[in-house]
């Protein structure tokens, strides 16, 4: 009888030791503390042994139970903890895992570059300034020595709302609605960056495309001025290196007027097939601001003067980017627009 009780004793630790789960664990609690139990059993059976020896095997019986008790309790709470171990693995974040990133978008290519005109003229001492996109004809032509005959509104045929109003065709207008509200302060510098409108639709025309106009008036203002502002600004924009050309041209509302060019940024001026092998590239038209449209503006024409330019964002973009088809910057392709981020 003894020796059953060591057997079932060693045998019942083993199994408990060996239980990997809560559940085996009341399985084998059943069977051998059960009602059915192998020690209740073997405690029933007691019957049978001798009287002399039926107090020694009882007490060691029921020290075995109690320790088996004992030896099921701390197996309970190692599993307990053990589970407890497996749902905070399962439950636990790592932080370690790569996020979900938010769909943000970049800056369009040209607002890019017309930020970094800005920044280029507002260095300067420019300031920024903002007119209407639906303009009088008095803005956008008479006051700009453009009368109704002349030839040069040909070139810049435009959409009209009315006989009197029309989608601007540049920006140009921005300087007589600033020099007519600062008049006769002095000095006036600022730059108006905005959309215009044409009737053109090509590869490199567009309806609505952007210029930046530049205006300086004050007392003083020479060519040299107007010279050295557009050459710090080619280097600024295009590389140290630049040059820049002027070439006599026509504007209505300025004299002299010059187009300006840059040395071929593809070539460095040897002449390739983009600056159609002259060595040099067009970006923006200039002059001095023509006396009659600083009269009309307020100011006295023996007293001040000044220069202006306007150059097309699409341009430049073009010429800074490579880019062959001035449609996609409007096409909105993802393709096409990822590549500037
Ligand atoms: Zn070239």
């Amino acid at each position: 009888m003894l020796e059953k009780l060591k057997e079932l004793e060693s045998a019942a630790k083993d199994k408990i030791e060996a239980a990997n789960s809560l559940e085996e664990l009341k399985e084998i609690r059943v069977k051998i503390l059960g009602k059915k139990g192998a020690l209740t059993g073997l405690l029933r059976s007691l019957g049978d042994v001798d009287p002399e020896e039926r107090p020694v095997i009882g007490k060691k019986a029921n020290v075995l139970r109690e320790e088996l008790e004992e030896f099921f309790k701390l197996r309970e709470q190692i599993l307990r903890d053990a589970e407890k171990e497996g749902q905070w693995e399962k439950e636990r974040i790592d932080v370690t895992l790569p996020g979900q990133p938010e769909q943000i978008g970049q800056i369009h290519p040209l607002n890019m570059i017309l930020n970094e005109i800005r920044e280029i003229f507002v260095g300067l001492g420019f300031q920024v300034a903002y007119g209407p996109d639906i303009e009088s004809d008095f803005y956008n032509f008479e006051a700009l020595n453009i009368p109704a005959e002349h030839p040069a509104r040909d070139m810049q045929d435009s959409f009209y709302i009315t006989e009197q109003f029309l989608l601007r065709t540049h920006t140009s207008p921005v300087q007589i609605r600033t020099m007519k509200k600062m008049a006769p302060q002095l000095p006036v510098r600022i730059i108006a960056p905005g959309k215009v409108f044409r009737r053109d639709d090509d590869a490199t025309h567009s309806p609505m495309f952007h210029q930046v106009e530049g205006l300086a008036v004050d007392e003083n203002i020479s060519f040299a001025d107007l010279k050295g502002t557009l050459l710090l600004f080619a280097r600024e924009m295009f590389g140290p290196d630049q040059k820049i050309r002027l070439r006599p041209s026509f504007f209505p509302f300025t004299e002299p007027s010059a187009e300006v060019d840059i040395s071929c940024i593809m070539c460095s001026g040897e002449g390739c097939r983009v600056c159609s092998n002259t060595g040099w590239l067009e970006i923006l038209g200039c002059g001095m601001v023509h006396p009659r449209v600083l009269e009309v503006s307020g100011y006295n024409p023996r007293e001040v003067t000044g220069f202006a330019f306007g150059m097309g964002v699409e341009r430049i973009a073009m010429l800074k980017y490579g880019i062959g088809d001035l449609r996609l910057f409007f096409s909105n392709d993802l393709r096409f627009l990822k590549q500037f981020g």
